[in-house]
């Protein structure tokens, strides 16, 4: 069963740069074009089924926003992105 993941974007942190977006190789995020954060920025999202879990935009994030899940056989494992 091939790997599963979605992400939490943490919407406090998120500065809507696409970082994240440019990353993905999926090409499964995006930029939520119809809400703001509190500091004013489009955060981003997932736009479209197929994000594998593979964590690469949680290490790109500059600020540390995105929390990756893996999901593999019912399983569920957490991977924080970070310093
Ligand atoms: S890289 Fe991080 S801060 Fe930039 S848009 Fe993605 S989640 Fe937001
Ligand atoms: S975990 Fe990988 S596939 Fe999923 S949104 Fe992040 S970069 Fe894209």
């Amino acid at each position: 069963m091939p790997l599963k993941g979605r992400v939490v974007v943490n919407e406090t942190y998120c500065k809507g740069c696409e970082v994240c977006v440019a990353a993905c190789p999926q090409k499964v995020l995006g930029l939520a074009y119809d809400h703001i954060t509190a500091k004013g920025y489009h955060p981003a999202t997932l736009i479209a089924d197929g994000c594998t879990g593979c964590g690469i935009c949680s290490v790109v994030c500059p600020e540390a926003a995105i929390t990756v899940y893996r999901e593999k056989s019912g399983e569920s494992r957490e991977s924080e992105g970070g310093r």
